[in-house]
């Protein structure tokens, strides 16, 4: 079995606050080793199981979080930014994809670190009128390329909302219990790497019998993107085929469901030169 890891950082063991996630903070060594400590008990996990590759996108902010030098030979890293997929680069042709430091979508109660690509710009977003965060739009890209998502960890939050999106056969792996957008109750690393490695081996199982969710929708896709203020609005605007829905709201429609990570990249990108 070819296993896919994407690792982000939120959703990680004991990570609650920006300045633990964002680059040139004094806790960033912390959270890159948050981000680590999860990952490698899921590439572990997968390899004691008896997957025969194990690949893992470090999907976090610049994308260069993860130290390759602290990997098992057997795994392979993809590794920097800008990618075209994102946080699913790479992920076609596996037979299972494990979403790891996964964070609940913006707006989410009791959810740490709760966004959707970028606190400051995006309030919502849908797709042919389903609210997603960062779980489901990489569910349906690893869908739309028949790779199930088997298993999502982070906070109790992003587990119920990956659940709620992709069923009950989704395995998931609440490492915390968010009391607000920064403060969570943490399992500690030893609890959370066993927590990881059970989940992951349950994972594995459920995709070698056929039973992981393939998040599936149809063609036309509609997506809604929804910003903070109407000056983000407007320059987001500047991206082709964008129309104005309302006055925080753009709209986009396609056939291509890999244009939506495009659109909603350049989008995001535009609304970001813009101040309040
Ligand atoms: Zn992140």
């Amino acid at each position: 079995m070819k296993v896919y890891i994407s690792s982000d950082m939120e959703g990680s063991t004991g990570i609650v606050s920006p300045e633990q996630v964002m680059f040139g903070k004094p806790e960033y060594e912390f959270g890159r080793r948050m981000q680590l400590h999860d990952t490698l008990a899921a590439v572990n996990a997968a390899l004691s199981w008896g997957a025969d590759t194990v690949t893992v996108n470090d999907s976090h902010d610049r994308m260069i979080n993860l130290d390759v030098s602290l990997f098992p030979r057997e795994v392979s890293l993809i590794t920097g930014s800008p990618k075209i997929l994102g946080m699913v680069e790479g992920v076609s042709e596996h037979d299972a994809a494990i979403f790891i430091g996964y964070h609940a979508m913006a707006g989410t109660e009791k959810a740490v670190l709760d966004h959707t690509y970028s606190t400051k710009v995006v309030y919502g977003l849908k797709v042919n009128g389903i609210k997603l965060g960062e779980t489901g739009l990489n569910a349906l890209f690893s869908g739309a390329l028949g790779v199930p998502v088997s298993m999502v960890s982070g906070d109790t939050a992003v587990c119920l909302e990956a659940s709620s999106l992709l069923g009950e056969t989704l395995i998931t792996c609440p490492l915390k219990d968010g009391l607000g957008r920064n403060a969570a109750v943490t399992r500690s690393p030893e609890e959370s790497a066993e927590l990881i490695s059970e989940s992951v081996k349950r994972a594995l199982e459920a995709a070698a019998a056929g039973r992981s969710p393939v998040l599936k929708m149809e063609a036309p896709y509609k997506t809604e993107l929804t910003f903070h203020t109407t000056a983000q609005a407007d320059a987001a605007g500047l991206v082709p085929g964008s129309e104005r829905m309302s006055g925080r709201t753009m709209v986009f429609t396609t056939e291509d469901i890999f244009e939506i990570r495009r659109w909603c990249s350049s989008s995001i990108d535009c609304a970001s030169i813009v101040g309040y």
